[in-house]
């Protein structure tokens, strides 16, 4: 049996990068629910010996800060509930801001299971932000760095017992 993970966090965090370095080029055939695949681009991870669902929830990047929240709210708690866990990314160089802590409000109320991670973390930047994620009370963040590749063998076991 395998899951479903949803890429979770504000604009401009990394998720698209993320997306891209599990995925590669294995898109998934889209989905015909209307709005679904819009805002949501879906790919088949491959993780090591892990193969799961991974969502990036996409439909962001182009709307205007006035719309941003509300779109937000409602496409994270769509993500939510669709998929078994939770990848919450933080862009470590910058810390929290208050973006990220309307989407951790999301996660702790409606998500089944969230793995948190502070990405742009290559070498030893963004340590700041990495030690400002814990006051999210979303439990102990990983160091990650989509672009670099560092952290994803942690990520691997998050993921692991879940497959
Ligand atoms: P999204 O809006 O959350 O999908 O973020 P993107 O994946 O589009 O990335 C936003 C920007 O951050 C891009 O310029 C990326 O190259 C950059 N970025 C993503 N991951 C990393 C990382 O691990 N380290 C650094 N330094 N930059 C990153
Ligand atoms: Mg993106």
């Amino acid at each position: 049996m395998s899951f479903t993970l949803a890429l979770v966090g504000r604009p401009n965090v990394g998720k698209s990068t993320l997306f891209n370095r599990l995925v590669g080029k294995r898109l998934a055939l889209v989905d015909d629910q209307p709005g679904v695949t819009r805002d949501l681009r879906e790919g088949e991870a491959k993780l090591g010996d892990l193969r799961f669902t991974v969502l990036d929830t996409a439909g962001l990047e182009n709307v205007t800060d006035d719309s941003l929240q509300g779109r937000m709210r409602r496409l994270t708690e769509r993500a939510v509930e669709m998929v078994d866990v939770c990848l919450f990314i933080i862009d470590a160089r910058v810390g929290i801001t208050p973006a990220d802590e309307i989407f951790a409000d999301i996660l702790r109320r409606r998500a089944k299971h969230v793995i948190l991670a502070a990405n742009k973390a290559e070498g030893n930047a963004g340590e700041g932000g990495f030690l400002e994620a814990y006051s999210l009370g979303i439990g102990e963040p990983i160091r990650l760095s989509a672009e670099h590749g560092e952290g994803i063998d942690e990520l691997y076991h998050m993921l692991r017992p879940l497959a």
